[in-house]
């Protein structure tokens, strides 16, 4: 009896370090999640809503200093809120991710894709989209590098699509 009790006893500090590495691994796991979950629920330093990278857009401010904004509609209610106080505002191409000037982006203005809001667009009985009270990410602009991608993204989501500079800044 008393024999077996050093290879129970082995028995179970292996079995307690098998534990700890399984504990080791799901810490490590977890924290990749947790890594992962803040990178996705980077917040627009305008509006604090969740921001969605595909429409993220970087206002520079006259100081040098950089806000991310939600999208670019956010960035440019910005700057009518705070006249004088942007010097730039870059977006993403929606189809690529690559940085563009907005002055030098096509931008389809009030199609369904409404990365900021957390519903769909209301609709009534014709389709029409109801706007029920103000919201400073609506209507939706979308940005483009490409004409052509934007006139594709309008024949699927509808819209209007706005030329370079044409943002009513
Ligand atoms: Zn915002
Ligand atoms: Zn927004």
């Amino acid at each position: 009896m008393a024999a077996h009790l050093p290879s129970r006893s082995r028995g179970g500090r292996r079995g307690a370090s098998v534990r700890a590495r399984v504990a080791l691994a799901l810490a490590v796991a977890l924290a990749g999640l947790l890594a992962g979950c803040s990178l996705r629920a980077e917040r627009c330093e305008v509006c604090e809503r969740d921001i969605h990278p595909q429409v993220r857009a970087t206002l520079t401010l006259g100081s040098g200093r950089q806000l991310a904004a939600c999208c670019p509609r956010c960035a440019l209610h910005y700057g009518q809120e705070n006249s004088g106080a942007v010097r730039s505002i870059a977006v993403k191409d929606y189809a690529s991710g690559e940085l563009l000037p907005l002055e030098r982006a096509w931008l389809v203005e009030g199609s369904d894709v409404t990365p900021c809001l957390h519903l769909p667009p209301l609709r009534d009985d014709s389709g029409a989209s109801l706007h029920l009270c103000y919201d400073r990410c609506m209507p939706s602009l979308i940005a483009f590098r490409d004409e052509a991608a934007s006139r594709a993204f309008l024949a699927e989501h509808g819209g209007t699509v706005l030329g370079p500079g044409g943002a009513g800044r």
